[in-house]
This record gives C-alpha cells, sequence and structure tokens, in this order.
C-alpha cells in the first residue's frame, strides 16, 4: 500500500524475483506469448493441449514386478528395519529441542522469521488482520428441486438464492422473431472464428455488436480494448486470475474483494487449489502490496456502486460489472479500467447462453487471458455467440432504428420493472416491519437523460427481528430460500434475494414477505 521500507523491499528482490514477469504492470511475460495468441492450427491444438496435460504431476510411479519379487524378502527387512530406524529418530527429534527454535518455541530472528514478516507485508496472509472470517464451504450453495421453476402454488417454496434472470423471458416473448437464429446444420463446425483476431475464438458479429452496445449505452470504453470472449464471466474471471499470477511464483498470489463480495468469487478461487493465486478474504482487512482486488460495481449483493479499496502499485484490479447497466443503475460516464467484465446473464437475461466478455487494455494480459480460454476449453461456443450477437443486435436496433412495429426496448422494459419491484418490495418491508434495506442515491445518467434511482438486481436484506440471528433460516421457515449473508463474508442477519425472477415468482415473495411479523 504504502512505499515499502529498505528491508521489505531488499525482502522483495530477494524473494520475488519473478516480478519482472508479471505482464501488466511489471512488464515481460513467462512464456512466448507470440505462440500463446497465434491460432492454433490442428495439430498444434491438439499439442498445445498435449503438452498441458504432460505437465500433470503423475503420483505415483508404478513399481517393476520383477525385480520386486527378486527382492521381496530382503525389502520386507530393509522395510522393518528402515521404520524402525525412522521411529527412534522421530523420537529423539521430539523429545530434544529443535537446533532450529529457542527455548519460547521461535524460531531465532534471522532468514526464516525475516522472511515471514517480509512475506506477510507484501503478499499479506489471508485473514491478516486476526479477524476471523468464516471459512464457507462452496457446497453449501447447491442447486435444488426448486431452481429455475415457478412456485407450483401460493403454498410452494419460493426459491430465489440464485440470480436467475427470468424476468426477461417476458421481453423477448414480445420481441418475438426478431431475437431467433437458425443455424444450418454445416455452420459453425471449425473451431476457428476470425484468426486476424487475438481472440481467434471470438465471432466477429458478437465483437461488433459488444463495441456497438457499448458505445449506445456509454457505460464502458470498448475502443482500444481488446475483447476475450468467454464461456461466462465466470471463466474470464479465472482467465484474468491465471493472467494477472506470476508464473513463477514461490506463494500464490492473494485474491481480495471488499465484503460483502459476490459468493463465488472464493469458491472460484479456490476450487484448483491454483499455485498460481489464492483466496485472502476481505480487501479492507488486507495487509500487503501484492494482490489482485475484484472490484464489482454495482456490488453483488449490495448494489452499492464501488471502487478499489487498496492502492499498491504492485496490487492489480479486476473490475466486474456486471451489472453496469441502465435497468440497475444511472449511468454516470463510461468506465475504462484495464480489465472489465460483463456478461450476458445480467445485460440480456441469457444466462443459459454461458457467454461474459472482457474489455482488456494491455495487450499481453489480454493473450494470456486466450491462453487460459484456450486451455480450458478450446474456445467458446460458436452457437452462443452466433445467438448472443443476434440478441445484441435487436437491442441495439431497439434504440437506433426502431420499428414502428416494435416499440419494446430491453433497458427501458428492464428499467421500468426494476422500478416497479423494489418499490413493491420497499413497501412489503414496510408493512412487515422487521426488515430493512439499503437506501440509494439518484444521480443523472447519462444514457437515459434523466436522473435515475438505483435498482439493484439483488435485495440485500437484513432481519432486524429481536431473536433471529440467521435470516436465511427465518426465511426458509417460511419457505422461502435465500442466499445467507455469510457467504458474502457478512453477518448472518444478512441474506441475498433474487430481484430477477420471473413476476408470479417475484409477486409472490413479496407478498409472503409483507405477511411476516
Ligand atoms: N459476476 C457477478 C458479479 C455476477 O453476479 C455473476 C452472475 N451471478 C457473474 C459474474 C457470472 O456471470 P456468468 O453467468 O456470465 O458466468
Amino acid at each position: 500500500m504504502d512505499s515499502p521500507s529498505p528491508d521489505t523491499a531488499a525482502a522483495r528482490r530477494h524473494y520475488f524475483a519473478f516480478l519482472p514477469s508479471l505482464p501488466l504492470r511489471l512488464r515481460k511475460a513467462d512464456e512466448p506469448l507470440s505462440a500463446a495468441a497465434t491460432p492454433p492450427s490442428d495439430h498444434r491444438l491438439q499439442a498445445t493441449v498435449a503438452k498441458a496435460s504432460e505437465k500433470v504431476p503423475t503420483r505415483s510411479k508404478p513399481l517393476r514386478r520383477g525385480s520386486l519379487i527378486g527382492f521381496a524378502g530382503l525389502a520386507w527387512e530393509l522395510l522393518i528395519f528402515g521404520s524402525l530406524a525412522l521411529n527412534l529418530v522421530a523420537i529423539a527429534l521430539f523429545a530434544s529441542p529443535s537446533p532450529s527454535l529457542d527455548k519460547g518455541g521461535t524460531p531465532p530472528l534471522g532468514f526464516d522469521a525475516e522472511a515471514s514478516v517480509a512475506e506477510a507485508a507484501l503478499f499479506g496472509s489471508p485473514h491478516s488482520e486476526g479477524r476471523e472470517e468464516e471459512i464457507v464451504p462452496s457446497e453449501e450453495i447447491s442447486v435444488s428441486s426448486t431452481s429455475g421453476s415457478r412456485p407450483a402454488s401460493k403454498d410452494a417454496m419460493i426459491n430465489l438464492d440464485h440470480g436467475d434472470p427470468t424476468m426477461y423471458e417476458s421481453f423477448w416473448k414480445r420481441m418475438g422473431h426478431r431475437g431467433d437464429i437458425t443455424i444450418a446444420g454445416w455452420q459453425g463446425i471449425s473451431y476457428f472464428s476470425d484468426v486476424t483476431n487475438l481472440c481467434w475464438f471470438l465471432e466477429p458479429e458478437f465483437d461488433h455488436e459488444i463495441r456497438r452496445l457499448h458505445r449506445l449505452v456509454g457505460n464502458a470504453v470498448a475502443d482500444g480494448h481488446y475483447i476475450v470472449v468467454g464461456t461466462g464471466s465466470t471463466q474470464l474471471f479465472q482467465a484474468a486470475l491465471y493472467a494477472l499470477s506470476p508464473p513463477d511464483t514461490p506463494h500464490p498470489l492473494s485474491v481480495v474483494s471488499a465484503s460483502p463480495y459476490y459468493s463465488s468469487y472464493p469458491a472460484v478461487t479456490d476450487y484448483l487449489r491454483s499455485g498460481l493465486y489464492q483466496w485472502a478474504g476481505d480487501a479492507s482487512a488486507f495487509k500487503g502490496n501484492i494482490y489482485i482486488e475484484l472490484v464489482c460495481s454495482p456490488n453483488n449483493p449490495d448494489g452499492s456502486i464501488r471502487e478499489a479499496v487498496l492502492n499498491s502499485e504492485n496490487g492489480t484490479i479486476i473490475h466486474d460489472l456486471a451489472y453496469y447497466w441502465p435497468q440497475y443503475t444511472p449511468i454516470t460516464h463510461a468506465e475504462d479500467h484495464d480489465i472489465m467484465l460483463f456478461t450476458v446473464s445480467k445485460t440480456t437475461g441469457h444466462a443459459g447462453s454461458r457467454l461474459g466478455w472482457a474489455l482488456v487494455k494491455d495487450k499481453d494480459v489480454a493473450k494470456r487471458m486466450i491462453k487460459f480460454v484456450e486451455l480450458n476449453s478450446i474456445g467458446v461456443s460458436k452457437d452462443s455467440q452466433f445467438r448472443a450477437a443476434k440478441i445484441l443486435k435487436a437491442i441495439s436496433d431497439g434504440y437506433e432504428h426502431p420499428d414502428p412495429k416494435n416499440k419494446y426496448k430491453l433497458f427501458d422494459f428492464a428499467q421500468l420493472l426494476m422500478s416497479l419491484r423494489w418499490k413493491k418490495l420497499r413497501e412489503a418491508v414496510k408493512v412487515s416491519g422487521i426488515f430493512s434495506l439499503p437506501e440509494f442515491q439518484s444521480s443523472y445518467c447519462t444514457f437515459t437523460g434523466k436522473r435515475t434511482e438505483t435498482y439493484p438486481a439483488f435485495a440485500w436484506l437484513k432481519c432486524e427481528k429481536e431473536g433471529v440471528e440467521d435470516c436465511e433460516s427465518f426465511l426458509r421457515s417460511h419457505k422461502i430460500l435465500s442466499r445467507n449473508g455469510k457467504h458474502f463474508g457478512a453477518a448472518r442477519k444478512y441474506v441475498r434475494i433474487s430481484m430477477l425472477d420471473r413476476d408470479e415468482t417475484f409477486d409472490l415473495f413479496v407478498e409472503r414477505l409483507s405477511s411476516l411479523t
């Protein structure tokens, strides 16, 4: 954060000599990136994948049977003898004080201690503030039998745990054939989309419509940025972590985000136990200079507009702008960051297409993200990209070439719906009297040309009822499924509730909520 002390700086030179290989702020990349970004021919593609799989460490080498049988008796004796000897050595070691420890059991001040102090200062240690953050197993966020479906009756379970954007179905029904596509059986067979593009698996039409939409809405600067397409922004998030992590790091790089943070960040960061990066919790509690900070704005779960909380020249930032669209928040300016992530899930509602895009300033970072997607899934579904290109085109056409026979405009539709829902929700909370919600300021929106309100995609609801410490359990006892605040690094008195479900589900939810006292 601040400039490091001389000791710390020396330690950094000593231990973290990899720094010059950081691609974004710290130039050269670890590998010939030209190879990474050049679209591989079929056999090169296979070779790349084969090379990657060669690196997978083999757990144990099989022993040769013949020699084992020949020396079985001798080996058995040696094993028993060796085991006895090892036990004796171990007992001796535990019984006598370790030469590297003083009487109090602390290591002598020197190499190791200084190294760990320097390490903690530079990398930070997860939860280094001594603040006990709850470790939440990702399995707790699960798909249930009610996920994605409508409540069958008035008393049925209402599932608003996931941010499933089904409220957009009614818009696309009204759009008729304008969002339809037909893909011939022979189309889109090749792996390759555009070999002249750095991102060789990006469909040109999708690229074109992404840039057009950002120009129309004015929410992000796309020109001068590379576009990297991904299987959802979830894949791009991982691609960005990979791209920003030094390849030869002795310690995984700390990944942080100010709480309450999007519940998938910890789980997605850690599920493969990468040697490159690891989740280190709440950014506000982080002590260290080297990190990746995730900034989600407007924030999932609480809808707040955010900026980075850390400020070190060796830190990097990923901006997750999934909700920076006019239906959720006033567009106040065009964001222009190094890495910005977007997703069709929350822009148009097409979560099932599994498509996201990243706007990336630095060419080397873009190349490494492309490399990740190449290794992880050899590109991204063309079928999805064809469809998404048509969907984005229909949205932009609605504003730029309005059809007198169909006046529906996505952002107008969604903003109106969100404003009605938030009104209903606030009324229900008032009637019930046992909950509270965050308040938001209105701002001038450059897209609508009006002062508009914030209508987040999620309600960050707090249970104020005396004796209720776990809001999620309380709501579940009334057949409302929400996501517990603990998954976001926050208290259990909070829950996140999706505002993006179908009308009938949402209406049933507010009706039930208002009846709780
Ligand atoms: N970032 C944020 C903040 C999100 O809320 C979501 C979806 N819930 C994603 C990323 C993932 O989006 P996608 O469906 O494109 O993987």
